[in-house]
């Protein structure tokens, strides 16, 4: 069905460091404008709050290394709407195995990363906290089904290792990702003028500095999956096409994609500072 990695966890409560980790960083509002974390703060904690009877969390990875990109785009948002593609998919996957429980996608309070390294398909990394799959690298999207049903064996976490260059980027600190300085944050999901003092690189959706600079990016290898590869419009965009976007190119262009999050005035506006 796609899926280049599956573990299963026992749904237990989040270990106490990595709790206390993720308290840590609310209260130092690395979250910035996403209040959202800052809702349900024990149901991320302890999954039988977010789906009562839960016992086995099954976490699963795709691969969205598209096999060619357009250059202005984050890597992950090339192709259509992870969200859209892996709930079908894993909602099918549960209907097939005759599976009890909810998926999750990225939408839900789900320590998700947390949730794949303790079920065995990762480690995190330390540039940006990525998960990264043995052969694939940290370009993966994460889901995770939380099912009432027992599993007969559980995976462990595979060992960590600690090779890693250390942050690349001021945003990265050692209590984690402060939002307020992310390029990532503050294109995609920041509303209102970008700070005067934000400087673009080479994408203006996004950001894959990070994401790039860890070592386990190197086993990263395309994907043939269809729904994670741009179109030819989009591949065909140049700077002065992105300068003159109209609101129809960009409903066409991005139909069905994650982009649609920044809405068609975030993304004038990014590209404003981009060509800057
Ligand atoms: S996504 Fe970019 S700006 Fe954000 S932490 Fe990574 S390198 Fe820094």
């Amino acid at each position: 069905m796609g899926f280049v990695a599956c573990g299963f966890a026992k749904a237990e409560p989040v270990e106490d460091g990595f709790a206390a980790h993720f308290r840590r960083w609310l209260d130092l509002d690395y979250c910035a404008d996403m209040d959202y974390m800052r809702r349900n703060v024990e149901m991320r904690l302890q999954p039988d709050l977010l789906v009562p009877g839960v016992r086995t969390i099954v976490s699963l990875a795709m691969n969205f290394m598209p096999q060619s990109r357009q250059p202005a785009i984050s890597l992950y948002a090339q192709g259509k709407d992870y969200h859209d593609v892996m709930r079908q998919r894993m909602r099918q996957l549960m209907e097939d195995c005759g599976l009890e429980g909810r998926c999750f996608v990225d939408t839900a309070p789900v320590m998700e990363r947390y949730w794949a390294w303790r079920s065995g398909i990762g480690i995190i990394t330390q540039e940006g906290g990525f998960i990264s799959i043995p052969g694939y690298g940290p370009t993966v999207f994460l889901g995770e089904l939380f099912l009432t049903q027992e599993s007969d064996r559980y995976d462990s976490p595979l060992p960590k290792k600690e090779s890693g260059r250390g942050a690349v980027c001021p945003a990265l600190t050692p209590d984690g990702l402060d939002a307020r300085r992310c390029i990532s944050y503050l294109t995609i999901e920041h509303r209102g003028p970008l700070p005067d003092s934000l400087r673009l690189g080479a994408t203006f959706y996004g950001c894959d500095r990070c994401l790039r600079a860890t070592p386990q990016f190197a086993e990263s290898k395309p994907t043939a999956e269809p729904a994670f590869q741009p179109s030819e419009a989009l591949l065909q965009m140049t700077p002065n096409d992105w300068r003159e976007l109209t609101e129809e190119q960009y409903r066409s262009l991005f139909k069905g994609s994650a982009v649609k999050r920044a809405k068609y005035d975030g993304l004038k506006r990014n590209i404003g500072r981009w060509l800057k």
